[in-house]
């Protein structure tokens, strides 16, 4: 902690970045990493079928399709990519050709609702799509759409390989646009450039195991989440095995993949640890050395009854979010005693933490908003300047909407969520996209949607309902209505009738009174 500027700074190792006026994509960057002679082991499993494909092999498909993207596909520099699709070996194939000519990744869950991909296109204005033939449909029927398993697909990966590194691609130019809520209000289009995943990929390359010592990194996070996408992009450019879910995301199936695999890394949301510790399997797990846990709070418990399950694997928490990317991690044993800690800084993460009643900048030990600024923020939302001004201060610090402490060791503490998102199993669920789609069901006078605490999903989606004068509305129209239009993870899951919806002096729903509606009391991240 710096008194002087009241400024928290990481205290891992100072990792130095490429000269930021070098053109340097993330692909580029990602391969002159990788050692010569090429890793012998696979670059991607695919656990869904087997497949696997090795590091020769990736970096020729991605020149190929990178070559297919420009000539058969028209794509040029900025253009956006819109990805639907579930994990296989030819989406990563097909993330590091898009950022190889500085197109533009935009990848989204596939269980969206038609209603909810209209939207998302509408922030990003993508040039063209990529989706599974299961997917394809539910996309607007504007957007032009190449097929993942068509033949034309097929043709661009064993199209002739052109060289890598031909278009000048500035490390501040957008390389991805990854969908958020931020603190408040709609679903936003949060552009990442190509150096915010180059500063986390040098932090983790900085501290990567010695030779030897590969790492196989099972992805429980999907890969259109920043979690499961940055984890990806940093298992190919450290060369290490990445082994995907393939759309058969259960625990049962990650634990056997895990097994099966020998895993000695793994990505997990708290619910999947939490599963994983109740799970029966009859696996020991025993190259599993760490599991790395994000995305939303583990609870303490949860954290204790998996060690009392499987006592040799490490839980490190990491914190991050898609705006800010990874804010702090835990890196080895001893710092994974700090049971609720998310880890200490990474680097070149710098933090500021401000009571938000006061203004004041706080030190060690007191609680306040986290602020945040550093190479790995994103550049700022697509065509929203509002949503812009709300979450970056005049000097650049982001806002995160989240309540931290860090302790005299420079371990940080989420300690409550400020903003109003939901975290439904980790995935976002952004209350003001429900409130919208309730004022549409004949019979609400009024409505707000918060979260309430849930033991396997962390968080549910709660509606309370003002009814009108005389309506009989029931708890199960609420959620049939909503389950219709929504993505299965944003349903809501419970429903109150109230009186009541707290407004603040402009009319919009206080949310800080919500959270002390006595239903909702108990209610913490
Ligand atoms: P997302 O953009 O979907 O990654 O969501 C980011 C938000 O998830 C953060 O701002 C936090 O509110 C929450 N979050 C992520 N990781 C953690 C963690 N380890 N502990 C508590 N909250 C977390």
């Amino acid at each position: 902690f710096d008194s002087a500027s009241r400024t928290f700074h990481s205290l891992r190792p100072y990792v130095p970045l490429p000269p930021p006026d070098r053109p340097l994509s993330f692909a580029a960057y990602a391969f002159s990493l990788l050692p010569s002679p090429l890793p012998s082991h696979p670059a991607i499993v695919n656990a869904a079928t087997g497949d696997t494909i090795s590091f020769v092999d990736f970096i020729t498909q991605v020149r190929s399709l990178a070559a297919a993207l420009r000539s058969e596909v028209g794509l040029a520099k900025g253009h956006v990519v819109f990805i639907l699709a579930p994990p296989s070996l030819d989406i990563p194939a097909l993330y590091l050709a898009i950022l190889s000519i500085g197109a533009v990744i935009s990848a989204a869950n596939p269980a969206s609702s038609p209603a909810e991909l209209a939207r998302l296109v509408s922030l990003s204005d993508p040039h063209i799509a990529f989706a599974a033939s299961q997917d394809a449909a539910k996309l607007p029927s504007h957007v032009a759409t190449v097929l993942l398993d068509s033949p034309r697909f097929r043709s661009f990966l064993d199209a002739e390989a052109g060289d890598l590194v031909e278009e000048e691609v500035e490390q501040s130019d957008v390389a991805v646009i990854q969908y958020s809520s931020g603190t408040t209000g709609m679903v936003k289009a949060a552009a990442l450039s190509h150096l915010n995943f180059i500063a986390m990929v040098a932090g983790f390359h900085s501290l990567r195991k010695p030779a030897g010592g590969e790492e196989v990194t099972l992805l429980g996070a999907p890969l259109f989440h920043s979690m499961g996408f940055f984890f990806l992009m940093k298992g190919l450019a450290l060369g290490e095995t990445t082994v995907v879910m393939g759309g058969r995301g259960g625990v049962k199936e990650m634990i056997q993949a895990a097994e099966r695999y020998r895993a000695t890394a793994m990505t997990a949301s708290p619910p999947v640890v939490v599963a994983m510790a109740r799970s029966l399997e009859s696996v020991g797990l025993t190259a599993l050395e760490y599991v790395t846990c994000g995305g939303a709070a583990l609870p303490e418990a949860a954290a204790m009854r998996f060690m009392r399950r499987f006592p040799h694997i490490q839980i490190r928490q990491g914190y991050g979010s898609t705006e800010a990317g990874g804010i702090s991690r835990m890196i080895c044993k001893e710092e994974c005693h700090r049971m609720r800690s998310v880890g200490r800084l990474s680097q070149h993460v710098e933090a500021m933490l401000v009571d938000n009643a006061t203004g004041e900048t706080l030190s060690i030990g007191k609680t306040g908003e986290l602020w945040l600024r550093g190479p790995s923020i994103m550049l700022g939302y697509v065509g929203n300047k509002q949503a812009n001004a709300n979450t970056f201060d005049a000097r650049g610090w982001l806002k995160t909407g989240d309540l931290c402490y860090f302790d005299e060791d420079g371990f940080l503490y989420v300690v409550d969520r400020l903003k109003e998102l939901i975290k439904y199993k980790a995935y976002q669920v952004p209350p003001a996209e429900l409130e919208h789609l309730l004022q549409y069901l004949p019979g609400v006078a009024d409505a707000a949607v918060a979260s309430y605490p849930d033991e396997e999903a962390g968080q549910i989606p709660m509606a309370l309902i003002v009814r009108q004068p005389n309506s009989k509305l029931t708890e199960v129209e609420v959620m049939n209505f909503i389950a219709k239009q929504v993505a299965p993870y944003k349903k809501i899951r419970k429903v109150v009738f109230t009186n009541k919806i707290p407004k603040t002096p402009s009319g919009k729903i206080s949310r800080a009174e919500l959270r002390n509606h006595p239903v909702l009391k108990s209610s913490r991240l």
